[in-house]
């Protein structure tokens, strides 16, 4: 079985043949169909964020199932899946209460580097070798627990399924789950990468208007004007908070920043009418901090609040965002961007950095 193996940050990524264990109980084999390119791998390979290595990266796939261990009954061989990042324990309070994304057992299990139930199932040379986010699908294939992957339809194509797996439910979901009443309200959507052209998407769903989009390349804002954008900002050659202005009168109600910088969540927070939100959901170095005007802060009851992949519910809403797409209500097959084999991974994330438009997606097998 091929993936892409990182040894060290800053080194490029080697795809090598690893050994892959047989799924334990309550684990899944899936061959993978799909992975998307996401910026949270490109943090992990310049170090932004820490992981154990050696380790498959990758955490955005869509697949089908190979084999099924002891105990799992909620999928069998030939099913397809999309695989999430953050698996759902279902018995802690946060997945009691419908927010799996802040899922305790899955935060331990993510800086852990192993699986649900203890230990990797990837080895080099007898070597242990990591998964990232319980995923690893930078691979042919993927040993994964069952908590971390969703049934879909068999007829959804991979690609699709992939990108919405991270990328499309982190953008989507933050409008449908924390914009509450965006119907005809302005939103300012900061980065047209795959998550922000994803917040486009559920922006233009939920009939929020004016939809502003703003990054530094024009062909990712033509993009988004692809997308519903009915404006954008070229944040390079004009004023930000200025171009806001003079579309909206006072400011935007809603600000999503998908980068994850100080500068453009200040920028966000100064965007914002009276009353309004910015969500953070893009993440950026750990030292990072941001600085609010107090006054302006408490003076016009402006908020500033993160949202971890969207918020979502995924076992409900990945179904549910699919659904939409396979009823044509979604252009997902826009955003995707172009597509790179396993052995082109490293090509895929020079790119990533160097600014591709849409959602790039690597078709391992
Ligand atoms: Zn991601
Ligand atoms: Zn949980």
């Amino acid at each position: 079985m091929k993936a892409a193996v990182m040894h060290a940050p800053n080194e490029p990524l080697s795809v090598v043949e690893l050994a892959l264990a047989a799924p334990g109980p309550g684990e899944v084999r899936v061959r993978i169909e799909a992975a998307g390119v996401c910026h949270s791998d490109l943090h992990y390979t310049n170090g932004d964020l820490a992981c154990r290595t050696p380790i498959v990266l990758g955490h955005e796939g869509a697949g089908i199932v190979e084999e099924v261990g002891p105990g799992v009954s909620s999928v069998q061989p030939g099913d397809k899946v999309v695989l999430t990042w953050r698996p759902r324990c279902g018995q802690c309070e946060f997945c009691s209460s419908g927010k799996p994304a802040l899922c305790v057992q899955g935060r331990v299990h993510g800086e852990s580097n192993g699986l649900l139930r203890g230990g990797t199932r990837l080895s080099l040379d007898d070597e242990p070798v990591h998964h990232l986010m319980g995923v690893s699908c930078f691979a042919e294939a993927c040993v994964v627990s069952q908590e971390s992957i969703i049934k879909i339809p068999n007829d959804i194509p991979s690609e699709i399924a992939a990108i919405v797996g991270c990328a499309v439910i982190t953008g989507m979901g933050v409008v449908l789950n924390r914009m509450t009443g965006a119907a005809g309200q302005a939103v300012l959507i900061i980065g047209a990468g795959g998550v922000g052209l994803s917040a486009v998407i559920g922006a233009e769903l939920v009939g929020a208007s004016p939809i502003i989009v703003a990054d530094i390349a024009d062909d990712k804002l033509d993009k988004a004007l692809e997308l519903g954008a009915t404006h954008a900002i070229n944040s390079s050659a004009e004023d930000l908070v200025a171009a806001v202005k003079a579309i909206t009168g006072d400011g935007v109600q809603w600000v999503i920043e998908a980068i994850g910088k100080q500068a453009t969540i200040e920028q966000a927070m100064a965007s914002l009418r009276t009353g309004g939100t910015t969500f953070a959901v893009g993440l950026g170095n750990p030292n990072d901090v941001v600085n609010v005007p107090l006054n302006n802060l408490v003076q016009s009851e402006k908020s500033l609040q993160g949202s971890l992949y969207g918020s979502s519910n995924t076992g409900v809403q990945v179904p549910q965002i699919l659904e939409l797409y396979r009823s044509g209500r979604l252009p997902l097959d826009k955003l995707l961007g172009d597509t790179y084999r396993l052995d082109q991974v490293q090509e895929a994330l020079v790119d990533l950095t160097a600014g591709s438009v849409g959602r790039s997606v690597i078709v391992p097998n």
